[in-house]
This record gives structure tokens, sequence and C-alpha cells, in this order.
């Protein structure tokens, strides 16, 4: 039979590892579950200028590695490996995942969120290879091409800022005729020289032959469709809480959210939820360690039986 922790922390992000700092101090013997490498959404940029006691800033995957080390070094486990599903109710939860299944008294769950999707046939099929949610990563693979963007807010306006740096020719896809991104990215967009601009327009296909070719896209005001050329398409338009596999078991809310107030408790008794999959206000790396901690505590009071 598997072990039995007494925190099993799915996610990490700065949450997890946050939660995973705090039960290990606190004497629990916690494990972490990443399906990838630390640091969650932070990893996925070069420079984070708003956490705290860093005046210079820090690359996002460098802190993402300290918080790992930091909870390692205080005790806690990690083990790379997916959770597949998850038997939350009950005094004992289970967790199956792609290394095995894990058994634990209470569970904080710190999944963060993901890159929505457009929903177009074939999206996930093509996804790494010609439709992408992630310019830093995978923007290099378009050097001297053509890419869309789709999208209209910071990270569209971000993502198209990084491509025409190394791309031919960026085209930014948006719904509206302005952009909802900060007026400071507009005049940079501007000034670019490799950037154009499809307003009122929104994807309805995604069209290949072998691989992709371009977009099918549809002006929203006239309905009349027009193909675009390119040879990447950079999907920016928001991300969403990683909940799926938790939604028949845990309270979300109608974005998908895990309900669960400033305790992290949600309505399950010994589960808790932290950073950006719980509903709240303000999605940072400063807010997601703030609950990471809340989770380990309220999580140290629950199995000392005050919970
Ligand atoms: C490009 C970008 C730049 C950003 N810049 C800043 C910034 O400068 N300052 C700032 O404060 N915030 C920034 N943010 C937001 C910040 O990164 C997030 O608010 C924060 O990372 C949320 O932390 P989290 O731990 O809740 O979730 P996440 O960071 O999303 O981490 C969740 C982790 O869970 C893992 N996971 C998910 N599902 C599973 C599963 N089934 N099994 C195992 N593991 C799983 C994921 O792989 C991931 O590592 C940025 C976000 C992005 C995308």
């Amino acid at each position: 039979m598997e072990p039995i922790h007494d925190v099993l922390i799915v996610g990490g992000g700065p949450a997890g590892y946050t939660a995973a700092l705090y039960a290990a101090r606190a004497g629990l013997d916690a494990a972490l579950l990443e399906k990838l490498s630390a640091g969650g959404q932070m990893a996925l940029t070069t420079k984070i200028e708003n956490w705290p006691g860093f005046p210079d800033g820090i690359d996002g995957f460098d802190l993402g590695e300290r918080m790992q080390r930091g909870a390692e070094r205080a005790g806690a486990k990690t083990v790379l490996a997916e959770a597949l599903s998850a038997n939350l109710w009950g005094e004992i939860k289970t967790v199956e995942t792609s290394a095995g299944r894990f058994r634990a008294r209470t569970v904080i769950w710190a999944t963060g969120a993901e890159p929505r999707r457009l929903g177009l046939p074939g999206e996930t099929e093509l996804t790494g290879r010609g439709v992408h949610y992630c310019a830093a990563c995978d923007g290099m693979a378009y050097r001297g091409k053509t890419v869309a963007v789709v999208g209209g807010g910071n990270s569209a306006a971000a993502d198209a800022l990084q491509l025409s740096r190394v791309c031919k020719r960026v085209v930014l896809v948006h719904r509206r005729d302005t952009l909802r991104a900060e007026k400071a990215y507009h005049e940079q967009l501007m000034q670019a020289g490799n950037i154009e601009f499809c307003w009122n327009s929104v994807p309805t296909a995604l069209l290949r032959v072998g691989g992709l070719r371009g977009l099918r896209l549809r002006d929203v005001q006239t309905g009349r469709e027009r193909d675009l050329a390119c040879d990447g398409v950079f999907i920016s338009v928001g991300r969403a809480p990683a909940t799926g596999l938790v939604r028949e078991q845990l309270a979300l809310d109608e974005a998908g959210s895990i309900l669960a107030g400033e305790s992290t408790k949600t309505n399950l008794p010994g589960v808790f939820a932290a950073g950006d999959v719980r509903a709240k206000a303000l999605r940072q790396i400063v807010t997601a360690a703030s609950d990471g901690a809340v989770a380990a505590h309220e999580a140290a009071a629950y199995l000392a039986g005050g919970g």
C-alpha cells in the first residue's frame, strides 16, 4: 500500500511551493506533484519586477527553481508526475498520477491556470506544430517567418512585441477595433515596423495542408471571411483556472475557479485551494505565495484537529 502523506500538494507554482515550504517547516510530511517543472506560469517570463526583495527584477524560471530548492531544503518532496484524477471525499484522499497512486490526509490544490483555447477544429492536434500559447517558449521557431497573434490584451501585446523581434511579419488579430492592452503597449506596437493589425476579426478555421498554412478570419461587422497566410499562430486570449479534475467535487464559480475564501478552505474537509485556481481578485505571484502559506497553516490546523 502507498504511504499516507500528511499533505499532498498538486502543482509546483509559487502557491504549491510556498505551501510545501510552510508545511515542511511545520513538521508535516509534504509531497508535491508537478507535471512539468517548478515555477508554473512565472517560469514563462524572463523578468519579474514585483516580487518583493529583488529591486532589479528576477528571472521567473530562476525564481521557480529557488522556491523548489527552499521547500526541498525544508524537507518537502517533489514528485514529477501529472495528477490524472482525484478522490477528495473521505478522510484519506487519493490522487491517481502518471507515477502511480498517492494518498494523503489533506490536499492542497494549486494547479494554477492554463491558456484558454479557441476551440477550433484541429487546434489540439496542431498544438506545438503551428499553434502555440507561449511566445516566449516557442517564438524562436518562427525566425524570419510570418505569424499571427490572436488576442487584444496585455499578454497578446507582449507576445506580438516579442515575436516582432524574431519574425519577419506579425499580424495581431483582434475581435474589436481597439486593444484592451495598457496604453504603454500601444506606442511600442506601432513603432515595431513589422506588426500589422487585423481589427474586428475572429478566427473561424485553422487552414492546413499537412501542417498549418494560415487562419480563416471572419469580420465581425460584415460577416465576410478571408484567409490569412501564416506559418504559426500564437493564441493569447487569456487564462482559465485548471480545475477540470476537481469540478465534480469542489464548488466552483461560473468562471471555473474554486470557491474558497481567504482561509483557502474548500467545501470538502481537509481540501484547500491556493493560488490562481481560487476565486480571487488579484492573480499574482505574491498572492499565490500568500495562499500557499495560509493553506499549509490551515492543513496543519486540520490535522491537529482544530481545522
Ligand atoms: C507570461 C506571464 C507573466 C507573468 N508575470 C508576472 C509578474 O511579473 N508578476 C506577477 O506577480 N505575476 C505574473 N504572472 C502571474 C503569475 O505567474 C501567476 O499569478 C502565478 O504563477 C500563479 O501561481 P500558482 O502557483 O497559483 O499557479 P501556476 O503558476 O499556474 O502553477 C501551477 C502549476 O501546477 C502544475 N499543474 C497543473 N495541473 C497539474 C496536474 N494535473 N498535475 C501536476 N501538476 C499540475 C503546472 O504545471 C504548474 O507548474 C505572469 C503570468 C504569465 C503567464
